[in-house]
């Protein structure tokens, strides 16, 4: 640590100081870090561009949006008054439930009291003069803090697909992820999925449901598998309640922090036989179990990874009567696993409906969106909704919407040009009092874990520098560059690397991001969270307080 004493000149520099901590987000994370910088006594503001808490699942109200993770492994674990009053109603809790679970939080803590809603960030620029951060919303306000963190989640940009004419469509039309509160009504409707990842796959369930006629346009195909999900009998909460110190210790032990554990053995260091016990197990059982909870080298070794892939492949064709469309829903440029798995509930089974029609867009590519629908290079569709289920401008989008600017004037954008680099994922060189939470190069996995961790980890910071009267806290170039050098290794020999997705930095819809990165930490969160806290036990030495 390099340290400045500077504890007269940090109080008369920033005397007009609007708040201690201006918090961007009210989803899970930013939730989260009001309650604990309230701890320290700070004067924060929650700054949310929606008009109510929930982040990821405010603005995701598509119809079948859901947890893919346990619900109860997801809720907050820091407070046992929420454990004890909250009753999970699914295994895999709806949007509608997680909604009314975090405006129990917020209302729990009094959270919205300092939560400004309808409050957009357009820029956010560090002033050396004050040692602060200049926050200016959309609407031209002005705030001025110390301490800025960035909650502002990793799937949270959503992106339109570049076609022509999509203003021009007459029908209603929108994005999963900027669902209208008000819903939308598909009954006796013509309706247009475009994007089978884990958004699409959970509307088009939904939707096929009650669409006159439903036409998927499928890109790329997943590889998906069944959640399985059930409501959660009144006894059953209460067995599961009394097992959440057991529940959280194990998400704490997990390389990704869900309950599915690894197993240890090697695909090939058992028979055939039971090898294919096992993969009926997990396809049979809940959740992830089959992608977080399989054989220890199913995402490193190829011929594991193939001949698991295989076992799926059967699946889908068991499953899919039209030999045809079976093939087309098979993924054939990537192994199972490699991307994010959707998690389904007959989705397969909604090819079989005589009112669903897939569209493989690898074989007929959209030309343009028209006033009446979409053409391919085949022909017209006439459609009265199309839902663009085109996914997210995935961990650094977020931030590139905001304008961040660090010292000198750096652009965080820039900085972040052919890849993004932290320390930790949790601070960047160059933008000092800046933090993030679920930040690039941060564990994720089942993120309400993670969040928790980054959450305390920056309260442990800013508690270390107030009792410190420590005015600026930045991480070193050489601390940004080695975690930067950890993370690469960490990626290397993961199958998951070698593929094309929001996982590896890429989005065909966005300027700039079509060449593979590592964003994410492929490392275990175990190891992430040692790390962290060995920081914070050394005295935080990789950090410059000045
Ligand atoms: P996504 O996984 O990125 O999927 C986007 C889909 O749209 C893909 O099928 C993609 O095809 C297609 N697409 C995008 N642009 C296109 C274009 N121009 N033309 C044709 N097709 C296009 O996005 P997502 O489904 O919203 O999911 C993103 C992530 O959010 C998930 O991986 C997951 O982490 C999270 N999520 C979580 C939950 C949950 O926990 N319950 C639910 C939903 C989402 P290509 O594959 O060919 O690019």
């Amino acid at each position: 640590m390099t340290l400045v004493d500077n504890a007269e000149t940090r109080s008369s520099e920033t005397s007009d100081l609007d708040f201690d901590a201006i918090v961007i987000g009210a989803g899970m994370s930013g939730m989260y870090q009001l309650y604990r910088l309230r701890e320290l006594g700070l004067k924060v503001r929650v700054l949310e561009a929606g008009t109510g808490v929930g982040g990821t699942w405010y603005w995701n109200r598509y119809p079948g949006a859901r947890f893919d993770s346990e619900s109860y492994s997801y809720g907050y674990s820091f407070s046992q008054e929420v454990l004890d009053e909250w009753d999970w109603q699914e295994c895999f809790s709806g949007q509608p439930e997680i909604e009314r679970y975090c405006n129990f939080v917020a209302d729990k803590f009094d959270l919205r009291s300092d939560i400004q809603f309808s409050a957009r960030v357009a820029s956010s620029h560090f002033n050396e003069d004050a040692n602060c951060w200049d926050i200016t919303l959309a609407d031209g306000t002005r705030y001025r803090t110390r301490y800025l963190v960035a909650a502002i989640g990793l799937l949270s940009a959503p992106t339109m697909p570049r076609f022509e004419g999509i203003e021009d469509f007459k029908g209603q039309w929108c994005h999963t992820g900027l669902w209208p509160k008000e819903g939308l009504d598909f009954s006796g409707k013509r309706v247009a999925v475009v994007g089978t990842g884990a958004s699409g796959v959970q509307a088009i369930q939904e939707i096929s449901k009650t669409a006159e006629h439903l036409t998927v346009f499928q890109r790329r195909p997943n590889w998906c598998t069944p959640l399985h999900n059930r409501p959660i009998p009144k006894e059953e909460m209460e067995e599961i309640r009394a097992g959440y110190p057991e529940m959280f210790t194990l998400c704490q032990q997990t390389a990704a922090c869900f309950v599915h554990t690894i197993d240890p053995r090697g695909t090939f260091e058992v028979t055939e036989e039971e090898r294919m016990e096992f993969w009926e197990g997990r396809y049979a059982g809940q959740g992830f179990g089959i992608w977080q909870g399989n054989f220890r080298d199913m995402l490193t070794d190829r011929e594991a990874n193939r001949l698991m892939s295989e076992f799926v492949a059967d699946k889908i064709r068991k499953r899919v009567k039209d030999p045809e469309t079976a093939e087309m829903l098979i993924p054939k440029d990537h192994g199972f696993g490699t991307r994010r798995v959707p998690q389904e509930t007959h989705y397969y089974e909604v090819y079989n409906k005589p009112n669903v029609k897939l569209v493989s867009m690898l074989e007929h590519p959209i030309e343009r969106i028209t006033e009446t629908g979409i053409r391919t290079s085949e022909q017209d569709y006439e459609f009265d909704v199309i839902i663009y289920a085109t996914g997210f401008d995935a961990v650094t989008g977020t931030f590139d919407r905001i304008d961040f600017r660090g010292t000198g004037g750096q652009r965080l954008k820039e900085r972040w040009t052919g890849g993004p680099k932290t320390f930790l994922g949790l601070m960047v060189d160059g933008f000092p009092n800046m933090f993030m939470i679920m930040g690039p190069h941060a564990a994720l996995g089942n993120n309400p874990r993670s969040i928790e961790f980054n959450v305390e980890w920056v309260r442990g910071l800013i508690g270390y520098m107030e009792e410190r009267k420590l005015a600026v806290a930045e991480a070193s170039a050489e601390a940004v560059a080695d975690w930067n050098a950890f993370v690469h290794m960490k990626g290397e020999g993961l199958l998951v690397n070698e593929v094309d997705s929001w996982m590896t930095g890429i989005n065909m819809n966005v300027e700039g991001k079509q060449t593979r990165t590592i964003v994410r930490y492929s490392g275990t969160a175990p190891e992430y969270r040692a790390k962290c806290n060995e920081v914070a036990a050394d005295g935080y030495q990789e950090l410059k307080f000045s």
